[in-house]
């Protein structure tokens, strides 16, 4: 399939081979663990399933059309992707990682790696050049997430790329968060592209998945030996619910952002209850320029400060009657949850602290529901949330309006 077809057509049509035993249109599951081999030693195309399967080479070739990437390897999570990339590295080797990463990536940085004599250091990144006092001799790899979870700080992959590059390092980029549909990290220079497919590739909340894509053959080759190596193989029955989902990942991404423009916007205009909203697609957003630069859109991912303190957050998050509580991100439903108590919790307060992941800030998944739902819910959640506010001129602002609304006539 040549790459000048458009995106939908490629998530849909890529790697989905009719089967030529049925004729099938979709694919059916492969679920035997072994192939019958016309001699021995000879494989025809597949031999044992921890090596391959039919079901997750559909998979990998279609993420690898969409990332415009020659390889790609699919794990058992997103987690495992990150573990096989550490694994690649050799002991003594020194990483550069944004500060503000995902928290399964700063385990196994921070607690694991060091076990194998790889240590990490973790710099904001939001300033590219900040990179480069942080090189060492024995620097092999640079790791960016962008947006960042869950601050949503952006960094310009391309000024990363170029300092990475300088210093004989690989960069790798996670894209969880926007997905090929938004943002092409190996387009700007990135060596790796990670997904965790488990959140908008997959997009249904039901399946766990990793995904590492690159054009560098001996990264690639790096990788499968281990992804058959360790075995952190996604199954066959995932396999085929990931490529289901990954069918209508257009239409998802453009519903999630309208919705996520929306719902940022409604909550900037909240200035009893919200403190500040952190969207890249606002103009609001410090580095706004630079996200309208590489991406190809905002997202759903966004975050949020209310005003008040663990209590106030309490009373919104358990008014709410159509986002759920709940960690993970990138399903078609909406979901919300408190970093310092939920996903970033094993991060150290002090930490924690100085990336601005305070009790009050509150992540959130914007949903594809209808956006009058989410908002109206918002709106009475926030309602509810007890804020006190002391503010003068948010007292004088209120008085204004319920003046407004006391239907006083006035004959001059
Ligand atoms: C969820 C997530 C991961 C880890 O993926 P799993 O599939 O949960 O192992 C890595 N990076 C980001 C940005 C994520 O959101």
């Amino acid at each position: 399939m040549k790459k000048t077809q458009g995106f939908s057509t490629r998530a849909i049509h890529t790697g989905q081979e009719t089967d030529p035993s049925t004729d099938a249109v979709i694919p059916p599951i492969t679920l035997s663990t072994t192939y019958r081999m016309p001699a021995a030693g000879v494989v025809k195309k597949y031999d044992y399933t921890r090596l391959g399967n039919p079901n997750r080479s559909n998979m990998e070739a279609a993420v690898a059309d969409l990332e415009n990437a020659k390889y790609c390897c699919a794990f058992a999570s997103g987690c495992s992707v990150t573990s096989a990339i550490i694994n690649t590295l050799d002991s003594g080797t020194h990483i550069i990682c944004v500060n503000d990463v995902y928290t399964g990536t700063h385990n196994i940085l921070a607690k694991i790696a060091p076990k194998h004599q790889i240590q990490t250091s973790f710099v904001d990144m939001s300033i590219a050049s900040n990179i480069n006092q942080h090189f060492q001799s024995n620097t092999k790899l640079v790791w960016l997430e962008t947006p960042t979870n869950p601050t949503m700080r952006i960094t310009d992959i391309a000024e990363i790329a170029k300092y990475t590059h300088d210093h004989g390092s690989i960069l790798v980029v996670d894209n969880t968060f926007l997905t090929p549909y938004f943002q092409n990290p190996l387009a700007l220079g990135a060596d790796i592209v990670m997904h965790s497919a488990t959140k908008y590739i997959n997009g249904h909340s039901d399946v766990l998945m990793g995904l590492a894509l690159t054009n560098d053959e001996t990264l690639y080759k790096n990788l499968v030996f281990i992804q058959a190596s360790m075995g952190a193989v996604p199954s066959p029955f995932d396999s085929f619910l990931a490529r289901r989902g990954m069918m209508t990942l257009a239409i998802r991404m453009k519903a999630h952002e309208t919705n996520a423009q929306a719902v940022a916007q409604f909550l900037e205009n909240q200035h009893r209850t919200v403190d500040q909203v952190f969207y890249p697609g606002l103009a609001s957003h410090p580095q706004h320029h630079i996200a309208a630069k590489q991406q190809h859109g905002y997202g759903g991912m966004l975050s949020f400060k209310l005003k008040g303190n663990l209590d106030n957050v309490n009373a919104f998050l358990t008014s709410l009657k159509v986002f759920a509580l709940a960690e993970s991100l990138g399903g078609v439903e909406s979901l919300v949850e408190v970093p310092s108590l939920m996903t970033h919790a094993t991060i150290d307060p002090k930490e924690r602290q100085a990336l601005g992941i305070t009790d009050t800030l509150i992540r959130m998944s914007v949903g594809i529901e209808d956006v009058e739902d989410l908002i109206e819910d918002l709106e009475q959640a926030l309602g509810k949330s007890k804020i006190e506010t002391k503010n003068v001129e948010d007292l004088i602002e209120d008085l204004d309006q319920a003046l407004g609304k006391s239907k006083i006539e006035t004959i001059v």
